[in-house]
């Protein structure tokens, strides 16, 4: 049986696995411990080691530098407390906006931490904190809920020598990615946010400076991931990224186009809406505040109609609480509390978002009659 909801607005919290991936994790479900130095093993070996090549094919780097992980969560975790534990500095660098993966790991550090400005388009600013040594500098390169992309470049260039771990988990499958010629230290992606399936992450690791390790055990992963790879996991990652790069630019207009309908017929129907996503940012992103509406209300709304849509916050999951990063944006507490993200994808059509626009203006008003709850 599958979940699926009839209209699905939430492709960056999870987008459904793609066929190809699903196909490939089935005729490899069975596989044995890859590092087994028997028949089986090296079967296993082999099939990891072709996922290895063709997920640095994908994204610009070498095989070596690919760690497969249980998560995005995971390779963030690795990269920034494994770069500030290989390091002699205190010093750490980051943005406001950051996922929990890399804020709460972050705050965890006994660091001295400096944050880059955020404007008021969920943009970091001023990338000079950047360039003082420090242990890691760490930043997104797109926002999870606005969609926003983060001049990465430019933070890299700041840098200098100074390691930089980049979280590319929302990027990764929706815009083309090159590790050598972006020049960052580290990157996270996350297979369940391209279709392939969820508890699998990527965490791409320059030779040097590698981070130093967070788990131990087996050494298995260059030892910066301890643990048996699920070789499965690994294969349809592969086969789901493969795919996504392929497809690429032309989904990346689709759901531009597709967005972009969804922004103006909201903004026209709607009274007193603001839209939290300007360009530069991901195609498929669309995040409202409709003042006067609980988020929470009008998810479970919209729910009552069929269509699946998120706040945006990752840590607002069941109590709605103002977004870290709309107030990073200077959003007032109450137009954060009113903020709804719908987030486009590859199942989704023409036909899903003339019924979204539809049914949207009357959840609003209902949600609105309701009120705020205290
Ligand atoms: N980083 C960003 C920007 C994300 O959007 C997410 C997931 O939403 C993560 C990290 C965590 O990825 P995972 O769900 O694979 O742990």
């Amino acid at each position: 049986m599958t979940s699926q909801v009839s209209l699905y607005f939430d492709h960056a919290a999870t987008t459904p696995m793609r066929e190809v991936a699903r196909d490939t994790w089935m005729r490899y479900a069975t596989q044995l411990n890859p590092g087994g130095q028997y028949r089986a093993g090296r079967q296993a070996r082999s099939i990891l080691d072709d996922a290895r090549e063709s997920i640095a094919e994908c994204l610009g780097a070498d095989p070596i530098e690919v760690i497969f992980t249980s998560s995005g969560t995971e390779a963030d975790n690795i990269a920034v407390a494994g770069l500030f534990q290989a390091s002699p500095s205190q010093r750490v660098v980051s943005s406001p906006i950051e996922h929990p993966a890399v804020l709460e790991t972050v705050r965890a550090l006994d660091a001295e931490v400096e944050y880059f400005p955020v404007d008021a388009s969920g943009v970091v600013s001023d990338v000079s904190p950047a360039s003082a040594p420090a242990a890691v500098v760490t930043c997104m390169w797109a926002n999870n809920e606005t969609g926003a992309i983060q001049p990465v470049e430019k933070i890299i260039a700041a840098a200098n020598d100074n390691p930089v771990h980049i979280d590319a988990v929302q990027v990764v499958g929706h815009l083309p990615v090159n590790f050598h010629a972006l020049g960052a230290t580290t990157l996270a992606a996350s297979a369940h946010k391209f279709g392939g399936p969820r508890g699998s992450g990527i965490l791409l690791a320059r030779r040097n400076p590698a981070p130093a390790p967070i788990i131990r055990g087996g050494g298995q992963e260059r030892g910066i991931r301890s643990g048996t790879v699920d070789v499965a996991s690994a294969a349809a990652t592969a086969a789901a990224l493969r795919e996504a790069v392929a497809q690429v630019k032309e989904e990346a207009r689709r759901l531009r186009n597709l967005r972009d309908y969804l922004i103006s017929a909201v903004t026209s129907q709607i009274p007193e809406v603001l839209v939290h996503t300007q360009e530069p940012a991901l195609p498929g992103h669309a995040h409202f505040s409709f003042p006067g509406a609980e988020g929470d209300s009008l998810i479970m709304l919209l729910d009552a109609a069929g269509i699946a849509a998120a706040t945006g916050s990752a840590c607002s999951n069941g109590v709605n609480r103002a977004s870290h990063v709309l107030l990073a944006m200077g959003v007032s507490e109450h137009d954060a509390r009113c903020a709804l993200r719908f987030t486009l994808g590859r199942t989704t059509t023409q036909e899903d978002v003339e019924e979204l626009v539809r049914v949207l203006p009357g959840v609003v008003a209902k949600a609105r009659q309701a009120g705020m709850a205290i």
